[in-house]
């Protein structure tokens, strides 16, 4: 996940965007790397479709022992290698200019490869379950090589245990047809079927969308047009709230119906299950934030008086507290980034610096060129960085963000076999968010001028907001809803907008002036629709970031070299076993209230530096105001 700056809509006096052919090669990605050139790619292409249809043949072959099994795993560990080099190259060619048909026509051939791969491996599964779990550790501790696969194998049965039978399998399968339905509702209904009016600002009238309400929010100094901004976005909702309503009561039917259908006894136990985390994990963070929430409000205070306003508001959240416009030149940084990756050692250091000498980085936007940045976890290459690096600050900390995610990426595939290369979304912002973390600590050690250490100070607390409170308020709001349906209670538009309110009242307290429209405001959260039980993820991750930079930061010297060491082997395990186990390996235990904690305690410090830094400010501005006085 990018953090969640606010994104402006292009200036008009911007530069045109260049052509692909433009760009220097240096700040291009190499994709020399996986293939020189189609023709390799294609001969590939071939190799893998033959390696396919030479699976499908083994159906039938598991029950004979355990060296048909291990054929099977091998055969499909080779596929999946060869499946990432060859869906990469298309797909990172694609997204350098998404108008080449050619190239477009080249990626929809390995994603009809892929399905085929799909139907073609759909016998594994039910054949090996067929098997007793005995036999296959029988089988495990006569063959080694067969035993690599342990995790995988345990991991399976322990899925099996909430699948049906063949008739109940069918019914769900049936069932998805239309479990869709209510997100894509919400999709049309908030998207292609939106109208936003335009309003009247001090500047003038302004036709209203997404983009422009979220840069009226990150620029505009007058509260009175974020107000405006903020009640005619959010009255578009409110006209149809009890349809919103309707659909977010479908989306949790749903999810109730599955949950129940499976034999879980909650929609949260369901949801959870696939990576085995105990929902106590979920339930105390929450409740740990929750006590946490004094720095958060005093941290809005500080801004309602920086900002001389008499009310503040959630539309008053995000405009920045001093006029600050450095640009960093991408040449500038890499030092930066390089540098502040020190406190994990000089060989992570040397590797991450790989990325900028070997080219893994795509930096500049061009025409055509996809939106956005990802890292791309290429097996058997390196990883590959898509950047729309624009020399912002944000983009700044993007670059470190995703070069986080790359070297995560890096240490798994060098340690892990490739069925464990892989890693789960509840650890892989862990060293998304440390690298940034990392990062911040080297700036603010750097930053001169006190202006740019207050904008590195809100870029860090508003990054502590978006990507820990915001999420576990939102954790809390759907766990709560969902516990509605559970409880068999009614789920209107009123009952959602009263137990959305007492929320938000429950984090901000009265830090916070409500309005009318607060009630509604999450029927604009499109996560809600789409990806229930998600984002909490987010949150786990800060936090166990939260706690590592704790020891990172202010142990002993064999405290700091402990956490380094169990940080990287963290990064090394891949998805070689259960997340909750990889990070309590790392010394984080998410059932504790500690790594919640760390989060808390660091949002303190934020806001005590910005406290002082904004002290400090003042009083140069009054001494400069007591000089100029005596001149005159
Ligand atoms: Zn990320």
């Amino acid at each position: 996940m990018s953090n969640g700056q606010a994104t402006l809509t292009r200036d008009a006096k911007e530069p045109r965007i260049p052509e692909r052919s433009e760009i220097e090669e240096r700040h291009k990605w190499d994709l020399a790397a996986l293939y020189a050139n189609w023709t390799q790619w294609e001969a590939d292409l071939n190799e893998l479709g033959r390696q396919v249809d030479c699976y499908a043949s083994l159906q039938g072959t598991l029950a004979r022992g355990p060296e048909s099994l291990l054929a099977a795993m091998k055969l499909a560990d080779d596929v999946g290698v060869r499946s990432y080099k060859v869906w990469y190259y298309a797909s990172l060619s694609y997204d350098q200019d998404q108008r080449d048909n050619a190239v477009n026509g080249r990626r929809q051939q390995v994603q009809i490869l892929l399905a085929r791969w799909q139907q073609a491996s759909s016998w594994f599964n039910p054949e090996l379950l067929a098997i007793p779990l005995e036999m296959i550790r029988q089988w495990m501790d006569q063959n080694s090589d067969l035993a690599l696969y342990r995790f995988a194998f345990e991991d399976l049965y322990r899925q099996q245990e909430h699948v049906l039978d063949q008739k109940g399998e069918r019914l769900l399968a049936l069932s998805e047809r239309f479990n869709s339905a209510p997100t894509d509702a919400f999709s049309a209904l908030s998207t292609a079927d939106v109208k936003f009016p335009t309003i009247t600002l001090s500047t003038g009238p302004v036709p209203l969308s997404y983009g422009q309400y979220r840069a009226i929010l990150a620029t505009n100094r007058n509260q009175a047009d974020r107000a405006e901004a903020f009640r005619a976005f959010h009255e578009v909702y409110r006209a149809n709230i009890n349809t919103y309503a309707a659909l977010y009561n479908g989306v949790m039917q749903r999810d109730w119906f599955h949950a129940q259908a499976r034999e879980f006894k909650t929609t949260l136990d369901a949801a959870l299950h696939g990576n085995n985390i105990p929902p106590l994990v979920v339930e105390n963070l929450i409740e740990t934030t929750k006590t946490g929430a004094e720095p958060l409000r005093r941290y809005h205070r500080l801004r309602k008086r920086v900002l001389g306003l008499e009310s503040y508001h959630s539309y008053d959240g995000l405009v920045p507290l001093v006029e600050f416009d450095r640009k960093y030149a991408y040449a500038d940084i890499l030092d930066w980034i390089v540098g502040s990756v020190a406190p994990l050692g000089p060989e992570y250091q040397s590797k991450l610096s790989e990325a900028f000498r070997l080219r893994w980085i795509d930096v500049y936007e061009n025409v055509g060129k996809r939106s956005g940045a990802y890292s791309a976890p290429v097996y058997g290459a390196h990883p590959y960085v898509l950047m729309n690096y624009n020399d912002t600050l944000d983009a700044v900390f993007t670059v470190a963000h995703e070069l986080g995610h790359s070297m995560h990426t890096v240490l798994a595939h060098s340690h892990q076999p490739f069925i464990y290369a892989g890693y789960t979304i509840f650890v892989a912002e862990v060293p998304s968010t440390l690298n940034e973390a990392l990062f911040l600590d080297y700036m603010l050690a750097r930053a001169t001028d006190e202006r740019e250490r207050i904008v590195l100070l809100q870029h860090s607390i508003d990054d502590i907001l978006g990507t820990f409170y915001t999420q576990v308020l939102f954790a809390e709001y759907e766990l709560q809803a969902h516990r509605l349906v559970e409880q068999g209670k009614p789920v209107t538009s009123e009952a959602l907008g009263e137990l959305y309110l007492g929320v938000l009242k429950a984090y901000h307290g009265d830090a916070l002036d409500y309005d009318e429209m607060s009630p509604i405001t999450w029927a604009r959260i499109p996560h809600f629709f789409q990806t229930p039980y998600y984002v909490y993820q987010y949150a786990t991750c800060y936090a166990s970031t939260a706690q590592l930079m704790h020891e990172l930061r202010s142990g002993s010297e064999s405290v700091r070299q402990s956490a380094v060491d169990r940080y990287l082997t963290l990064l090394k395990s891949g998805g070689s076993d259960y997340p909750m186990t990889l990070l309590r390996r790392a010394g984080i235990d998410l059932r504790q209230p500690d790594p919640v904690r760390a989060v808390v305690e660091q949002l303190d410090q934020r806001v005590l530096q910005l406290e002082a830094e904004i002290a400090t400010l003042s009083t140069q501005r009054s001494q400069r105001f007591a000089e100029s006085a005596e001149d005159s």
